[in-house]
């Protein structure tokens, strides 16, 4: 029988001490033998306005500290069907944004020779292009839940192709996902033109402007994505900023009247079933997030998506 890891307990050993991993899980070498990894990308270079999501995985691990194993609402029990740990950050070169996304494709190539579902603490959004590039390597064109406030699809910034807003248009031109199973949930905010959600649409894309979400339970969209999905393989990136800047105020580029935390629950736990194959959640900026709330939110955001991971149901 399996014995699996546990996420040391506030009973064992006081909450503020011990090892600053995911949730306080054990640290392992490499994803051999997992059934999820768990890693950070530390990293902020691709994004346009504030910086600091670098600190993002370090935060993310102090807040998850307090998080207990037992979904108190769903009755998962993850670490009671699924062996995970923290595999540590990945060794992004901070001077070069092409060469990281280099090293996050290679490195996410070598985690995937393990029958193992990745869940990545970022780091800007940039990181999840070179994800879906290996992602993709491996299961071929994949869902895509993208949850954010930005649609992440402009063509250029500065005349540069990767970047945190670039991430979608190159995913879809890449062929790395499927456009009509890729949802959009939550955008909104201000465009450089009034067509810069909208093209999207013309590939495919299925878009859920937060406006149309507002006062909203998300249950039924989250089941009506769930059964449109079906099968196929799925990854979930999951943009901080997709929540109001009341709920998660410590993140890059903040826009006003977003999704509540309520909402966002509601529709991670609708994703229950699906054959996820990873996920991520990142832009959590750490220097304008003095109480912590964010880097608190993100991390119980990342452990209700490994609640509804493959295996992990009751
Ligand atoms: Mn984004
Ligand atoms: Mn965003």
């Amino acid at each position: 029988m399996t014995e699996y890891n546990q996420p040391l307990g506030g009973n064992e050993l006081a909450r503020f001490s011990g090892p600053n991993t995911f949730m306080r899980l054990p640290q392992a070498e490499s994803a051999a033998d997992l059934d999820v990894a768990v890693l950070g990308i530390p990293m902020d270079i691709g994004a346009s306005w504030r910086s600091g999501t670098r600190f993002g995985p370090k935060q993310i691990r102090a807040e998850s500290a307090m998080i207990r194993p037992y979904n108190m609402a769903t009755g998962a029990a993850p670490f009671d069907r699924m062996q995970v740990a923290d595999i540590g950050d990945l060794p992004i070169n901070t001077f070069s944004l092409s060469d990281s996304l280099r090293i996050i494709r290679e490195s996410y190539e070598a985690i995937l020779t393990h029958d193992v579902i990745p869940v990545a603490m970022g780091g800007d959004h940039s990181i999840t292009l070179p994800i879906l590039r290996a992602i993709a390597k491996k299961h071929g064109p994949v869902a895509l839940v993208h949850v954010d406030a930005h649609a992440d699809v402009n063509d250029e910034m500065f005349g540069e192709r990767e970047t945190h807003g670039t991430v979608f248009r190159r995913a879809w031109e890449e062929g790395l996902i499927i456009p009509d199973k890729t949802f959009q949930i939550g955008i909104r905010g201000s465009g450089y033109a009034a067509t810069d959600f909208t093209e999207a649409q013309g590939w495919g894309f299925r878009q859920f402007p937060a406006w149309d979400l507002w006062h909203k339970s998300l249950r039924d969209l989250g089941a009506e994505i769930r059964r449109d999905i079906g099968d196929r393989p799925v990854y979930v990136t999951y943009d901080i900023d997709s929540l109001d800047p009341a709920y998660a105020p410590g993140t890059g580029t903040p826009e006003i009247g977003g999704l509540t935390t309520p909402q966002a629950l509601e529709l991670i736990r609708a994703l229950s079933g699906l054959k996820i194959v990873g996920c991520d959640l990142v832009e959590v900026s750490p220097p304008y997030d003095p109480s912590g709330n964010t880097a608190l939110t993100g991390a119980n955001l990342l452990y209700e998506l490994i609640c509804v991971l493959p295996g992990a149901a009751a």
